[in-house]
């Protein structure tokens, strides 16, 4: 029986090197290879055509690409591009190439499924069946990259982590995605232009701040209020809102980079002033920022979007006690591609 063979691109460069010392090989040889794998993104070792024919037969023997597959690609008439993505193990996770006028965001997964419960998200009815390898994180920006360059002539710009699953719950892996796509040696995006968005898990995001991290934050919190939040993401039951905040403090203390709530306004769920009320309070610890999203119905019809009356009272209590607004509007929603709307639903 064959055994398997191991990913090569869980090794690092210096395991690299460390390889081709063992097989009398130079360890610059792990520096060559490690460039094809990352910079140059290849996706077999045939590809690597300043390796010797020899040294490319022992690396088949030895190892795989266990490189993501795009198996459907489908173009919304507003320029969105969503991504159905095979994994090596016929998993599929979705990314989504969001074009303005001024960028190209690519939003990326970070776990197959995803194992919190917000009753209002469509990947939470799949259950979580495992966290993404950072190279699978990596190749869904290396796909949207390709995909911007071909079909609106530009590099990516932005990355958000807003796909499918919980960045904070694959915390380990996400991270070496982010060193990979901000290295030199693989992409070289400025961390600056990575948002990561968590529902809020507070453990980790003080472990964010003791690791210093550089990408920006998001906090998807749709309530201030616990007993309204607990009802619409059960999981802050486990997390109430209070070491959500505590959290956040400690976040700002040490990074001083201002947070960016998402935040949907439903009918009768969070409409009345008390929510905007909550919502002023909780912002007022750090300098913050309210991006209002429209909601993207996710068939059941239990959540409707509230009315325009009801986000204009938001923005005005808003901007009235200096919080910085954003609306945004919901992009390639008749191909299921906006937010909390990745279900793989042509799988
Ligand atoms: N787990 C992470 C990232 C994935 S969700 C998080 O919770 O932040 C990305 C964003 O889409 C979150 O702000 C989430 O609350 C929001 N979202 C989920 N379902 C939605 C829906 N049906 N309509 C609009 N936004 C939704």
């Amino acid at each position: 029986m064959e055994t398997k063979k191991k990913d090569i691109r869980a090794l690092t460069k210096e395991q690299l090197r460390e390889f081709f010392l063992k097989q009398g090989d130079k360890a610059f040889r792990g520096n060559q290879v490690y460039e094809w794998l990352w910079q140059k993104s290849a996706h077999s070792f045939e590809d690597m055509t300043n390796i010797s024919l020899e040294t490319r037969q022992m690396l088949q023997d030895n190892f795989v690409i266990n490189h993501i597959k795009v198996d459907q690609m489908q173009r919304s008439a507003d320029g969105t591009i969503k991504n159905a993505v095979r994994l090596h193990d016929d998993l599929i996770v979705e990314s989504v190439l969001i074009p303005t006028a001024t960028r190209t965001t690519a939003c990326v997964s970070s776990q197959v499924g995803c194992s919190l419960d917000c009753k209002f998200c469509a990947t939470a009815q799949l259950k979580r069946m495992r966290n993404l390898n950072p190279d699978e994180i990596y190749d869904q920006v290396v796909a949207i990259d390709n995909e911007s360059r071909l079909y609106h002539n530009r590099p990516l710009s932005n990355i958000v982590f807003m796909g499918m699953g919980e960045p904070l719950m694959n915390y380990n892996n996400v991270l070496k995605a982010i060193d990979k796509i901000t290295s030199p040696e693989g992409l070289g995006m400025s961390p600056k232009r990575i948002v990561v968005s968590t529902s809020g898990v507070p453990k980790m995001i003080k472990k964010m701040a003791d690791d210093a991290v550089k990408f920006k934050l998001a906090v998807s919190l749709h309530s201030a209020i616990d007993e309204v939040r607990t009802s619409i993401m059960p999981f802050n039951a486990t997390f109430p809102l209070s070491d959500l905040r505590d959290a956040l403090q400690y976040w700002y203390s040490k990074t001083k980079n201002r947070i960016t709530y998402e935040y949907v306004v439903w009918d009768g769920i969070n409409d009345k002033r008390k929510d905007v009320d909550a919502l002023v309070e909780f912002c007022t610890f750090a300098p913050s920022k309210v991006n209002l999203i429209e909601y993207n119905p996710i068939d059941d019809g239990e959540f409707q979007q509230a009315d325009s009356k009801a986000l204009d009272m938001y923005i005005n209590i808003l901007e009235a006690n200096n919080i910085t607004v954003t609306v945004r509007r919901s992009r390639g929603k008749d191909i299921d591609a906006a937010c909390g709307q990745l279900a793989n639903k042509g799988q």
